[in-house]
């Protein structure tokens, strides 16, 4: 199921039918909505669903901010390069020999 606004998020019958990217296409609403008397209803009124929902919301925005996070680190230091060997390492573990260089298997077959 698609929600194309915080309203629908906030309504949705199950938790489960909101997808991950629901989540992060809905980032700014969830994030800085509140609350209020002056909301249209049903959100000048919110019931305790709805204050969960928000909550679960936020707790899964924040989860897949760090997990997102976390990739963008893993992938700049996971950086690969193919050797003179033929294969394809990281380029921290690259080694350097006579021939070329080389990942660590084959090292010592290049180093002759
Ligand atoms: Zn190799």
């Amino acid at each position: 199921m698609k929600f194309h606004t915080l309203a629908q998020l906030l309504l949705a019958p199950d938790d489960q039918e909101i997808e991950d990217f629901n989540v992060l296409d809905l980032a700014y609403g969830i994030e800085h909505f509140e609350f209020s008397p002056y909301n249209r209803p049903p959100f000048d009124r919110p019931t305790p669903e709805m204050r969960a929902r928000l909550q679960s919301l936020r707790a899964r925005l924040a989860a897949l901010k760090a997990a997102k996070a976390s990739m963008r680190r893993s992938t700049k230091t996971v950086k690969t390069v193919m050797c003179d060997c033929g294969h394809s390492i990281a380029a921290d573990a690259v080694m350097n020999t006579s021939s070329g260089t080389s990942c660590p298997s084959c090292y010592d077959r290049m180093s002759r």
